[in-house]
């Protein structure tokens, strides 16, 4: 049996609704997992996780929507591209994840009810066959974490196929390249990995994350097989060097990759409601850039004072530039202002953010 990855190593229970005890993803995490005999909930019983310290794998029948908009907001710029719900939570835990403020407990979930994915994709796709999608499964979950046990991905990108008109985006701290053979045409698929300065991958990101290193060797070999990639620095992070941390990182981008190869990337500063700076403050107390300058944005997060962000974005802008990206840039939840002071233009000079990246995804 091939080993599994460590960050999936921790797995101690296994848990599925009846419903779905027979789907391929059951049959396939069944296969991976031999030495963990399945518990099947019957119809109607609710999973007990109590205070498990290791983490729990639930396949679920899935009752709500799985086409959904992004929970951006309405007050800053937002990208606008559409979540496809495959399962919620995370076994890497980084520092700074908001998924610790939604889901206080270890399980691991996965809507295992694909046929219901299915429909849903197919309806919302053939009511509207002249509509372009820009979609991404990494809002949740990582959209790679649990590939190895379920090929979740693998499926969704056969489905997707029939779908010229659906771009599908990967976004990953992982390597996982399983899904690769079963890919009609690359170009619409977009493996995206998060990017950070290194002591921030190092320190925040639990160490079972892959490293920089291996996140753009893996982005390299995808551009050498016609795909594009994407990059995403979210959250930046303000801490002392963050200068040469991010210019190292930039650096390796461009040792790794060429402008042409990268669809688009994002910047976006750490911001975060009262409770996630509780979980941080109990979980991580030894990262310090909770209590760094924050104020309340509008949408009531807090964020870092604007001319610190203005500051790490422009750095962080100009570093790429001068690499040969440009229009690929996009700051994540800003106002025109701050992408005024950082790019000297605002999204509507691009034609309206939503318009250029779909422009972006589809490689116009
Ligand atoms: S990889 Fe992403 S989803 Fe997983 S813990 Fe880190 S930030 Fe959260």
């Amino acid at each position: 049996m091939k080993t599994l990855p460590t960050y999936l190593q921790g797995i101690s229970r296994v848990v599925v609704d009846a419903a779905v005890a027979d789907s391929p993803v059951a049959q396939r995490v069944r296969e991976k997992l031999p030495h963990l005999t399945a518990e099947v909930l019957a119809e109607g019983e609710a999973l007990s996780s109590g205070l498990a310290r290791e983490d729990i794998l639930y396949l679920k029948r899935y009752r709500g929507r799985f086409l959904r908009h992004c929970p951006g907001t309405s007050h800053y710029r937002c990208c606008g591209y559409q979540i496809v719900h495959i399962g919620e939570n995370c076994p890497l835990r980084c520092s700074y994840c908001i998924l610790q403020a939604y889901f206080q407990d270890r399980v691991l979930k996965v809507w295992a009810n694909q046929d219901d994915l299915w429909r849903e994709l197919d309806q919302a796709f053939s009511a509207n066959p002249d509509r372009r999608y820009r979609v991404g499964t990494g809002e949740f979950t990582d959209s790679l974490v649990l590939e190895a046990l379920t090929g979740y991905s693998r499926d969704l990108i056969e489905f997707l196929g029939s779908y010229p008109q659906v771009c599908l985006e990967l976004k990953s701290k992982v390597v996982d390249l399983s899904w690769m053979d079963v890919v009609r045409d690359p170009s619409r698929v977009l493996p995206a990995w998060s990017m950070n300065a290194p002591a921030i991958a190092d320190h925040e990101e639990q160490g079972e994350c892959a490293s920089l290193e291996e996140r753009l060797a893996a982005a390299r070999t995808c551009a050498r097989e016609g795909f594009r990639v994407c990059l995403h620095f979210d959250p930046m992070i303000h801490f002392p060097g963050w200068q040469e941390g991010y210019a190292r990182t930039v650096e390796m981008i461009f040792d790794h990759l060429r402008p042409e190869e990268i669809a688009y990337v994002s910047m976006g500063s750490f911001r975060h409601m009262p409770d996630l700076k509780r979980c941080i403050i109990e979980n991580f107390p030894g990262s310090g850039y909770i209590h760094g300058e924050f104020i309340t944005g509008i949408d009531g997060k807090q964020r870092l004072l604007r001319p610190l962000r203005v500051e790490q974005f422009r750095f962080l802008a100009d570093a790429l530039r001068r690499g040969g990206l440009d229009r690929q840039l996009y700051l994540c939840m800003e106002s025109d202002e701050v992408w005024q002071a950082v790019f000297g233009r605002t999204p509507a000079d691009l034609g309206g953010l939503y318009r250029h990246l779909m422009a972006q995804a589809f490689g116009e």
